[in-house]
């Protein structure tokens, strides 16, 4: 079920339990900011996820109230992570459902990365 995207922030939510060991995950990185991971129902050859630590909603959440610190740590986390996957020859894609009509569906922000093959047109 799509979530708005906007507060307040629901610490049972799945990627909270992520953060906090509760739900495993396959690990691709972690800092003191941000974790990334595999997404449980990969819609591309290489589909995983980064989310920043913070506890944060949406895409609408996170760029109007992150600190720069971690707003900063974020995006370099996303790059180092398409790096270190190998994926910069071929490309990606990167993408951030934010609230209902995106169909968002866990209230914690995060980015999709997505690569492997041909991705076609952005919008279905
Ligand atoms: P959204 O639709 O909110 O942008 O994307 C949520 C993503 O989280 C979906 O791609 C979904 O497959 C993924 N997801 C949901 N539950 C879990 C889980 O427990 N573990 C992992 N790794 N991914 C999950």
């Amino acid at each position: 079920m799509p979530v708005t995207g906007l507060g307040p922030y629901d610490d049972t939510n799945i990627f909270a339990r992520i953060l906090r060991g509760e739900i495993p995950c396959r690990k691709v990185y972690e800092d003191a900011h941000v974790l990334a991971f595999h997404d449980i129902a990969p819609q591309a050859p290489v589909h995983v996820l980064v989310i920043p630590k913070g506890r944060y909603v949406s895409w609408a959440d996170f760029s109007a109230t992150a600190p720069d610190a971690e707003l900063g740590a974020f995006c370099r986390a996303v790059g180092h992570v398409a790096r270190e996957l190998g994926l910069e020859s071929d490309g990606y894609r990167l993408l951030a459902n934010m609230g209902t009509q995106a169909g968002q569906e866990v209230p914690h922000f995060h980015m999709h990365l997505f690569a492997g093959k041909p991705l076609g047109p952005m919008i279905s």
